[in-house]
């Protein structure tokens, strides 16, 4: 006989998991009537959620970089740092929902969280559930990545196969490596790569540009000063941008840092693009604060260039785009 639970026995996992199923279904039927009369793409909201706004260091507070767009029907998501499915989860976005998955460039930090993301996605409990294939669009180089990662998953993906009947179709990638330009439009969102400049060695390396109902964000990915940004995000309701900030000592003492800095931009490097861009809203993202570096110094040195709409990304930060962006607390 099944052993009966009551909401009391279970483990607390369980139970939120119970929770979620029933607020996801309660939500789907509240909506149902509606959707089927006001349904339309271009009408939906447009926010972006920073899920992780650090670096390769280890925190629990700035997980790896990853940033969340939803706009209308649709759910993207741009480069999968570390922790990237924890984000989403506390979210309560079953990772099988998220339409288009975009790499900025192939530094580890943006990529840590892939395999995460596509393996547990494929999983059938409410936080995974793809059954269509995981569609990938990057720079050249990223169906290598796929393909050796399918390999280097082989077993776990015929075990599970096999054991849970996973569908193949959700463990697959639907792989679109592109040239800079339009590389994504549907249910009327449009996300345009660029080449931004992240130093010599490290290419290729995109930024995006995502327009919707007529806004604009700009992700400028990893760059130091790129004029090719600060073109992308000209009036833009909102660019994000990536911020290192390291003080002298640790670079005399750690001679990787000067190649950090020489391909990354320093808060008076991004403060330039926003001053020349005036996007209506900067947001910093990918945030290293190196050598006991503080916000503090980082605004400081920001606002000795720029005084414009600033804000200091966190993770699980939503911006919701529209007349003005908001910053959702
Ligand atoms: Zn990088
Ligand atoms: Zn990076």
């Amino acid at each position: 006989m099944m052993q009966k639970h009551t909401s009391a026995q279970m483990n607390p996992n369980r139970r939120s998991l119970l929770r979620w199923s029933m607020a996801t279904a309660l939500a789907a039927l509240a909506l149902a009537p509606l959707t089927a009369v006001t349904a339309s793409a271009a009408d939906g909201p447009f926010r972006v959620t920073l899920l992780g706004t650090g670096t390769p260091v280890p925190s629990a507070e700035r997980f790896g970089p990853s940033t969340l767009i939803e706009a209308g029907d649709q759910k993207l998501v741009f480069d999968f740092g570390r922790g990237v499915t924890i984000r989403l989860a506390q979210l309560r976005i079953p990772f099988g929902k998220i339409n288009a998955h975009f790499l900025t460039h192939f530094h580890s930090d943006h990529l840590n969280g892939l395999p995460d993301l596509w393996l547990t996605g494929w999983l059938r409990p409410p936080y995974g559930q793809r059954n269509q294939k995981f569609a990938l669009y990057g720079p050249p180089g990223i169906a290598k990545l796929t393909k050796g990662l399918t390999d280097a998953f082989s077993r776990d993906i015929e075990i599970r196969g096999e054991d849970e009947h996973d569908p193949p179709e959700g463990i697959a990638f639907d792989v679109h490596e592109s040239a800079p330009g339009v590389v994504y439009e549907a249910g009327g969102v449009k996300v345009t790569a660029f080449n931004n400049d992240h130093g010599k060695l490290v290419t290729p390396s995109y930024g995006y540009r995502i327009e919707y109902n007529g806004h604009v964000v700009v992700l400028s990915g990893d760059t130091r000063y790129s004029p090719e940004v600060v073109a992308q995000a000209k009036g833009a309701d909102l660019l994000v941008h990536c911020v290192t900030v390291i003080p002298d000592d640790l670079l005399k003492k750690i001679p990787a840092y000067n190649a950090i800095l020489q391909h990354l931009s320093a808060p008076e490097d991004a403060a330039r693009v926003f001053k020349e861009a005036r996007p209506k809203l900067a947001v910093y993202s990918h945030i290293g604060l190196n050598g006991g570096a503080t916000v503090d110094d980082l605004v400081a040195r920001t606002r000795a260039v720029y005084d414009g709409p600033l804000q200091v990304g966190r993770d699980l930060m939503k911006i919701t785009i529209g007349d003005k962006p908001t910053v959702d607390e």
